[in-house]
């Protein structure tokens, strides 16, 4: 089928690790080759109209071909300047139809351009849209994508290495939710706990809960545990067609319990239950008296790793998940403290109604949901600020994130 080759510099070449499922049909369209042309100016300013420009239409790309629509041009070392810019990009392109470029890719990481993960992100989403893509190699920090209609369709992505399998499922999941007309099915291979990035805990939490109550439903699994520096983790996803409902949240309810999973891959069990009881010591210490119920696991992996999982449910509100994980010499100990101070600063805050990480998560969704979206979150993050910028240089929506002067401190976020 021509579909499955993607063209990587050479034509043919088949592209490593991103299989379609081989009963549906997959169009290619694909140029790989390093970026030349100049690099504008840096981020479109945003505009403040009250309307989303496309919200829950079909595609705007009528034909085939992809998108000759001028660039909109992104700064990737803006604000947070991470990989979010660009995996927010590419959801907002294939699902606006507008071609993108972005300089400086990830310039504020240490190892700065494409990684692994980022250029499986970007190949996945040029296979789900027949994309044409410039830049896509590992190290690029230039990269133009110009879309074409998306093709919702199963896909195996195997990330290669053990970086993030949630990154690119949040990547790619408002496109196949918004235009898909059964459910698809989205199984990666890679990294689930991965420091940085959403681990499969706060996945199935906390994420997958939020977009229940969004109107959004998403099934998940994962039979494999993926750490560093093995990976060999296993999420799937069961994607169900599903529009974006707006969303109020502006309080928090008072904490009825704190649950959460010890948890541990090919290491002796009893770094589990040191685990489970460091966090209920230091929750303890730190003055909370509320309900706490952390079970110990063993989950299958080809590598060793341990993470502490712990979900605080609030009357009324949807749960928020911290997670702390292991690494070779680090003592579980420290492990667990790290998950505990993200519960109890989390905690200490009642204002906000929405964790950091689900905060600029949530914006997404809520920017393509037909109506007002409101909430409150415990703290203003870089990242919220990053990613209401870049949802701005491609719908015209006014999104306001109101927060105090002094940083790290709880505020508003609204979708008008
Ligand atoms: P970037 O650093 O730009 O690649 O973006 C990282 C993304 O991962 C952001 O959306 C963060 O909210 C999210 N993230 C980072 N750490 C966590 C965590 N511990 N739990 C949930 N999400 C996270």
């Amino acid at each position: 089928m021509e579909g499955d080759n993607i063209s990587r510099g050479r034509r043919d070449e088949r592209w490593q690790g991103i299989e379609p499922a081989p009963t549906r049909a997959c169009r290619k369209r694909w140029t790989s080759h390093a970026a030349h042309e100049r690099i504008p100016s840096p981020v479109r300013p945003a505009s403040a109209p009250t309307r989303p420009r496309l919200s829950t239409e079909p595609h705007a790309v009528s034909s085939s071909k992809p998108s000759a629509e001028k660039l909109i041009v992104l700064d990737g070392s803006r604000g947070e300047g991470g990989g979010q810019i660009l995996r927010t990009a590419l959801t907002l392109s294939m699902l606006t139809g507008r071609p993108f470029r972005i300089a400086k890719i990830r310039a504020n990481r240490e190892k700065s351009g494409l990684r692994p993960q980022h250029l499986k992100a970007v190949e996945a989403a040029a296979m789900l849209c027949g994309a044409d893509v410039a830049g896509a190699e590992i190290g690029s920090r230039d990269l133009v994508f110009r879309p074409g209609p998306i093709a919702p369709r199963d896909l195996t992505i195997d990330v290669g290495t053990a970086g993030s399998t949630s990154l690119i499922l949040q990547t790619l999941h408002l496109p196949i939710a918004l235009r898909a007309e059964t459910a698809v099915r989205v199984v990666l291979a890679g990294g689930t706990f991965n420091p940085k990035a959403p681990p499969y805990p706060f996945l199935d939490q906390t994420w997958r809960g939020h977009l229940a109550h969004l109107g959004m439903p998403i099934a998940l699994a994962t039979p494999s545990a993926g750490f560093y520096p093995r990976g060999g983790g296993r999420l799937e996803a069961w994607i169900e067609p599903a529009q974006p409902r707006p969303w109020v949240r502006t309080t928090r309810g008072d904490l009825l319990r704190i649950r959460g999973t010890a948890g541990v891959a090919n290491l002796r069990d009893d770094v589990a239950a040191r685990l489970r009881a460091r966090a209920i010591d230091r929750i303890r210490d730190q003055g909370w008296n509320a309900d706490v119920a952390i079970e110990t696991a063993s989950w299958p992996s080809p590598g060793q790793g341990a993470a502490i999982s712990l979900t605080a449910e609030h009357a009324g509100s949807t749960v928020a998940t911290f997670v702390g994980i292991g690494e070779r010499g680090k003592p579980a100990e420290l492990v667990a403290d790290e998950a505990v101070a993200e519960l109890v600063a989390f905690l200490n805050v009642p204002d906000g109604a929405v964790d950091p990480h689900s905060a600029d998560q949530i914006l997404l969704p809520l920017a393509l949901a037909d109506g007002r979206s409101v909430y409150t979150v415990s703290e203003v993050t870089e990242h919220l600020r990053t990613n209401a910028e870049t949802i701005r240089a491609f719908l015209d929506r006014a999104i306001i994130v109101e927060e105090a002067p002094v940083p790290g401190q709880p505020g508003r976020v609204i979708v008008e």
